[in-house]
């Protein structure tokens, strides 16, 4: 629908009368104002904190340009506020939670949940970087942009359809009662180039992150990525107990989705290379699936991809790249 402002990230409800989808709407717009924790379910283990100063700053120069980027890419940006932000606090979190992170067996930087419209952020796994806080909250908020779907579904039979179901995210979509997520890593690898986008067009003049891209532009100047996909994103300071120099070393993030990203450029580029008719380059190809993960139509990107690989090629992508959520 062109013009239509989203009352929350939720772009669109399936299923169930005209009335429970008003019910579900409002439901979903009034979500941000309740204050209950976004670790409610697992309250025994994981705890939020208040926010810093500087992370209040940070999320509110990422807000306050990321609906213009947004629309730049023919999506429609949701409300999104300060509140909707949770901040997870490990030291509060038993010994053996806190080990699991610390091991890395557990990896978790931040994540989206459109069921409570609230975005976690865990600044444990960004190790003191600011920049690299920026990068995980700019990223989950574009989840959050991104079009969001459910499906009105009944708790049993008879009852009224008054339970919603997620259905498309961005660009994944939910099948087998939420068991399959499929396309996920081409929807991880579109927000993770957006994100560096926006990164490159903005952080630099965000006066929060000014000497973490210093510290950035000269560790990549000194060690340039080897291949298209796996740039630095942020580089973090670590202070030795010890009299030697106060800062010995950087600890480069190699992106957790520098795979899943070079993987889809190729795509990307395969596709122009088939399509050469159609696009002027690579960079049309990119925009029509950003536009579909943050529209929700699928069914250009579908179209395309069948008439280069052939028919039922665009399924089995989104097998290829799902993930098990159970
Ligand atoms: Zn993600």
């Amino acid at each position: 629908m062109e013009g239509y402002e989203k009352t929350s990230g939720v772009s669109k409800i399936v299923g169930g009368t005209q009335e429970e989808k008003d019910k579900t709407a409002k439901h979903f717009e009034d979500l941000p104002k309740e204050k209950e924790s976004a670790f409610a379910d697992v309250k025994d283990i994981l705890f939020e904190r208040e926010k810093t100063s500087e992370e209040v700053e940070i999320i509110e120069s990422i807000n306050a340009k990321l609906p213009e980027f947004i629309r730049s890419y023919g999506g429609e940006p949701a409300p999104l506020n300060l509140d909707q932000f949770h901040i997870l606090d490990l030291k509060q979190s038993p010994i053996s939670v806190r080990l699991l992170f610390k091991f890395g067996i557990v990896r978790f930087a931040g994540g989206y949940l459109p069921e409570t419209q609230a975005i976690t952020l865990a600044p444990e796994s960004f190790r003191n970087s600011k920049l690299a806080f920026a990068h995980g909250a700019t990223h989950e908020s574009i989840h959050m942009h991104s079009f969001t779907s459910f499906e009105l579904k009944e708790k049993s039979p008879g009852q009224p359809k008054d339970n919603p179901v997620r259905r498309r995210i961005g660009f994944t979509v939910n099948e087998d009662q939420e068991e399959k997520l499929l396309f996920n890593d081409i929807n991880e690898a579109i927000t993770e180039e957006l994100t560096r986008r926006f990164d490159e067009q903005y952080f630099s003049d965000m006066p929060i992150l000014k000497d973490d891209i210093e510290l950035r532009d000269t560790v990549r100047k000194k060690k340039p990525s080897k291949t298209e996909g796996e740039d630095i994103i942020a580089v973090s300071k670590v202070n030795l107990p010890s009299d030697w120099l106060c800062i010995l070393e950087v600890t480069l993030f190699h992106e957790i989705y520098s795979k899943k990203v070079t993987d889809f450029k190729m795509l990307l580029k395969d596709l122009y290379e088939k399509n050469k008719d159609s696009f002027e380059s690579e960079e049309g190809v990119f925009r029509l699936f950003a536009k579909s993960m943050l529209k929700g139509n699928m069914l250009d990107v579908a179209r395309l991809y069948e008439k280069t690989y052939g028919k039922g090629s665009f399924r089995s992508l989104g097998e290829r790249t799902a993930k098990i959520t159970k």
